[in-house]
C-alpha cells in the first residue's frame, strides 16, 4: 500500500472519530447547550427559530435542521455554526479535544499516518533518566481496546463528572479481561514491559497489567499524543486499587498542553487527575499535579507567566502547605499565583466542590 493511500486513510479516520462526537460536548466547546437528543430549537447564529426544527439523533451524534435544510455530525455542526470550511471546522474541534484522535483502526506497523509522528527511537536525545519515550502507539492501541462501559460511566457520573467532560479527556476503562496478552501478542513482551503496563514481577512467561480489571483509565496527552496513564478503581474501600500509575515510568503532569494554549488566560493547578478534570467543567482550566514527584518544571512555570493563575491544591493542612510553597516558587519564575480560599461549605477538594452542585468557579 502507497504512502498516499495512508494518508488520505489516516486523515478519514480522524474526521469519522471527529465527526462522531456528541453534539452536547460540540456544544459544551462553543459554549452553547445542546440537548442529548430529540428536538429543539436550531443554534445556528443565522437562524431565528420560533418552533423546535432542530433535532439531534442517533445517540445524539447527527443533527439536522429542517428549516436550514442542514444536517451531519460534529464537524459539520461547527462548519454551520462558524460559517467557515471543513478543514477549519476539522483543525477547531481537534485542537478543543486537546486530542489528535487516530481514528479507530490501529495502522500497521513500520508505516505512517499524515500527522502522526513516527515512534521515537531510543537515542540518546530523548532518554529521559533512564527512560524511553513513551510508546503512544502502544498506549493509543491500549485506551482503544478499553472503551468505557457502564460501570465506569456509573463512577464518573458519582463524581459528577458530564459527557461532555469524559469525551473531552478521552477516558476509558480497563477491560474486565485482561488485556496484557493481547497487547503482548500484537507488540511483544519486551516493549508492553517498557511501556509500564505490566507489574514488576512479570516475565516472558507469566505477566499481568498493573492496572486492574474495571478500573476507569485516564490518558495523560501531550502533543497530541498519550504519554503516560493513571487508572482508578471503582470500589473506594479497595484501597490498593484506587489510583494506580504505571510502573517505573515518570509520573507526568495531567491536562499539561493547555500551559501552551494561547487561548486559555485563566488557569489552575490542582492535584489530581480529577480535580483537574472537575475544575475544566467548572470553566477554569487545569493542569493535575501528581505527588511531589511530578513539580512544575522551570519551562512549565515560565509557560505560567501573564495568566491568571489559581492554585486549587487540597483544603487540608498539607494542600495549604504545599500552596503557600508553590506561590513562593511561582513567584520566582514572574508568575503571581493565588490562592483559593476553602469553600464555606467545607468542600475538601475541587471535585468536592463540583458534587455540591456547582458549575463554576
Ligand atoms: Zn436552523
Amino acid at each position: 500500500m502507497d504512502i498516499r493511500t495512508l494518508e488520505r486513510m489516516g486523515v478519514k479516520e480522524s474526521t469519522q472519530a471527529l465527526n462522531s462526537l456528541r453534539l452536547e460536548t460540540v456544544g459544551s466547546f462553543l459554549g452553547i447547550q445542546l440537548p442529548v437528543k430529540g428536538m429543539a430549537r436550531c443554534p445556528l447564529p443565522n437562524h431565528d427559530d420560533g418552533t423546535p426544527s432542530f433535532e439531534i439523533r442517533q445517540e445524539g451524534r447527527r443533527w439536522v435542521c429542517y428549516a436550514c435544510n442542514l444536517s451531519g455530525g460534529a464537524i459539520d455542526f461547527v462548519m454551520a455554526y462558524h460559517n467557515t470550511d471543513f478543514m477549519t471546522a476539522k483543525a477547531w474541534l481537534m485542537s478543543k479535544c486537546g486530542y489528535a484522535i487516530r481514528g479507530n483502526k490501529r495502522h500497521p506497523s513500520g508505516t505512517r499516518i499524515l500527522g502522526a509522528k513516527p515512534r521515537p527511537q531510543p537515542t540518546e536525545k530523548n532518554v529521559e533518566i533512564h527512560e524511553s519515550a513513551p510508546d503512544s502507539e502502544l498506549y493509543q492501541e491500549l485506551l482503544r481496546q478499553s472503551p468505557l462501559r457502564k460501570s465506569g460511566l456509573e463512577y464518573l457520573q458519582s463524581r459528577g463528572i458530564s459527557n461532555p467532560t469524559i469525551d473531552r479527556f478521552a477516558i476509558g476503562q480497563m477491560p474486565s479481561t485482561s488485556v496484557a496478552h493481547q497487547l503482548v501478542r500484537e507488540f511483544g513482551f519486551a516493549r508492553v514491559k517498557s511501556s509500564g503496563l505490566l507489574t514488576k514481577n512479570s516475565t516472558p512467561n507469566w505477566y499481568l497489567s498493573i492496572l486492574p480489571p474495571d478500573a476507569v483509565l485516564f490518558p495523560y496527552i501531550e502533543g497530541g499524543e498519550i504519554t503516560y496513564f493513571q487508572s482508578r478503581g471503582l470500589v473506594d474501600t479497595d484501597k490498593s486499587n484506587r489510583w494506580r500509575n504505571l510502573n517505573h515510568r515518570r509520573m507526568r503532569i495531567y491536562n499539561i498542553d493547555i500551559l501552551t494554549n494561547p487561548t486559555v488566560n485563566r488557569l489552575a493547578i490542582c492535584e489530581g487527575v480529577l480535580d483537574a478534570i472537575s475544575s475544566a467543567q467548572m470553566g477554569c482550566e487545569a493542569i493535575g499535579l501528581i505527588g511531589a514527584s511530578a513539580p512544575l518544571s522551570r519551562q512549565n512555570m515560565i509557560s505560567l507567566r501573564g495568566k491568571h493563575v489559581e492554585i486549587l491544591l487540597d483544603w487540608d493542612n498539607a494542600g495549604e502547605n504545599r500552596a503557600t510553597a508553590l506561590r513562593k516558587e511561582l513567584s520566582q519564575f514572574g508568575v503571581s499565583a493565588t490562592r483559593r480560599l476553602a469553600p464555606r461549605s467545607g468542600a475538601k477538594d475541587v471535585n468536592d466542590y463540583l458534587r455540591e452542585g456547582h458549575t463554576s468557579l
